[in-house]
């Protein structure tokens, strides 16, 4: 796996980009600009197999490039899990029928006639290219993009490309550990940013915490909410009949250790930007300053004040956008190729 460096031309005015998640696919038309030109979506679930997968890309696909050409049209695909080198997927959350399959080659059979390659990346990889591409990190060559959301993803950018390590599988913000001995996190090893940063460490907060609390987490949650925005929710309400000190304290512990997590990236890596996606993002920099200063506590001969800290512009579609751009970025002078 290599990375894709942003000085790539591409030919083609068009790309499809595909964001395989655990609920659904979701899928893109954008133009050379980035310009979102149609979307549409398919649902996954547990019982999605490679078969149901790859029908759902062609489908999409076709939907989105309706009156085109469609094989014509490049594609790119980002998936949450893990991939390996040669465009393997080794596993993924929420999908598990779909492992340790050629998912590069097989996108490329169902939804090339040219032997076009298509690129495959994780799903927070693509995220970073495309925030980086026209969103939030436009014009940035070097910085870290986390996805705040049921798990904490993250993509690094670095001289303008996705660093992706050794084997493939750098960069994965969401293991950093953070607190040594701390909560067991779904990888199985202890104290992971992820167990105290994302929806799945705030539904289990919350099962600990008291009846109040969890009463009116619930009842959020009822609403629509997820745990971590319930979380958030009740502790800015101020009701202590709520539980909303114990929120509150919650909520800061979260904050505290994202704030350890980013610097310890500033730290390592040198960059300056930091965009935050993800369905968490937004409560997390509805308090800034404690998040700033969370941060500032941890960092090493820098000043947080060149650290800027900016919400990502694309929403749920940037790894789709990502993915798009990632096909367009793969594209060589006489045809294309895979960058996984
Ligand atoms: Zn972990």
């Amino acid at each position: 796996m290599s990375g894709t460096r942003e000085t790539s031309e591409s030919k083609s005015n068009r790309a499809v980009g595909f964001d395989i998640g655990g609920q659904s696919v979701k899928a893109v038309l954008v133009d050379r600009s980035g310009r979102v030109l149609a979307e549409t979506s398919r649902p996954t679930g547990v019982s999605s197999t490679v078969e149901s997968l790859i029908a759902s890309l062609v489908s999409a696909r076709d939907e989105l490039c309706a009156g085109e050409q469609a094989d014509a049209v490049v594609c790119g695909v980002g998936v949450a899990g893990v991939m390996g080198a040669g465009g393997v997927l080794h596993g993924s959350p929420n999908l598990p029928e779909i492992q340790d399959i050629e998912i590069g080659r097989l996108c490329q059979g169902a939804l090339s006639a040219f032997g076009v390659g298509v690129p495959v990346d994780n799903d927070a990889n693509c995220a970073a290219l495309g925030e980086g591409w026209n969103g939030a990190a436009a014009g940035e060559t070097d910085f870290l993009m986390l996805t705040l959301g049921t798990g904490l993803g993250s993509g690094l950018v670095l001289g303008g490309g996705v660093y992706h390590g050794a084997t493939g599988h750098g960069c994965e913000f969401g293991h950093a550990v953070v607190m040594h001995g701390g909560r067991t996190c779904g990888c199985g090893n202890r104290g992971c940013l992820e167990a105290y940063v994302s929806e799945v460490a705030a539904r289990r907060v919350t099962a600990d915490a008291s009846e109040p609390l969890r009463d009116a987490v619930a009842r959020r949650r009822r609403a629509g909410d997820g745990a971590a925005q319930a979380l958030f929710a009740v502790a800015e309400g101020c009701d202590p009949e709520a539980g909303a000190r114990e929120a509150d304290a919650l909520v800061t512990e979260m904050i505290w250790a994202l704030g350890a997590g980013i610097a310890s990236a500033v730290n390592i890596f040198d960059v300056e930007v930091i965009v935050l996606g993800g369905g968490i993002a937004g409560n997390i920099l509805k308090r800034r300053s404690e998040l700033e200063a969370a941060v500032a506590a941890s960092l090493f001969a820098r000043s947080i004040g060149a650290l800027r800290i900016r919400a990502a512009e694309h929403g749920p579609l940037a790894g789709a956008i990502g993915a798009a751009r990632l096909a367009m970025l793969s594209e060589t002078a006489t045809g294309s190729k895979s960058v996984t």
